[in-house]
């Protein structure tokens, strides 16, 4: 089991991840309400996934033309929080809330055609621990 939350702790869950999918989605949802590159998201059954408190703090937005997106987010810090599947399947937990390592790694991009056109590889950059060193 792995337990995820919220940046302000209103919201808090519970996923079983195995057999979960793991992958980034490069898509213009996801990168508007993200605000970053990519969303990395990990689907598992609905059955797996178990809100533990503040479901009532969670909304949700639903945009008109898409057919699977949707946009959930604690209404006290904004956190994206995981979001069910229009059929009740699924649940598409917004791995960075994660508190933990679900065990599981992403296995694959996808919308990488709608890719941002500044996106560059972590790999191929510079890494810091923490805060690069003054002057840099
Ligand atoms: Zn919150
Ligand atoms: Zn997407």
């Amino acid at each position: 089991m792995s337990k995820g939350s919220c940046l302000c702790g209103a919201v808090e869950y519970e996923i079983d991840p195995s057999g979960g999918s793991f992958q980034y989605c490069h898509c213009t949802r996801c990168r508007k309400t993200s605000g970053t590159a990519h969303a990395a998201n990990l689907v598992v059954p609905s059955a797996q996934f178990t809100w533990l408190r503040g479901e009532a703090s969670v909304r949700q937005y639903t945009h008109a033309s898409a057919k699977r997106f949707c946009n959930a987010f604690c209404t006290e810090c904004g956190s994206k929080l995981p979001w069910r599947s229009r059929d009740g399947r699924w649940m598409i937990v917004t791995a960075g809330t994660l508190d933990d390592d679900p065990g599981l790694r992403p296995v694959r991009s996808i919308f990488a055609s709608s890719g941002a056109p500044w996106y560059q590889e972590p790999a191929t950059m510079p890494a810091f621990e923490t805060l690069p060193p003054r002057g840099d």
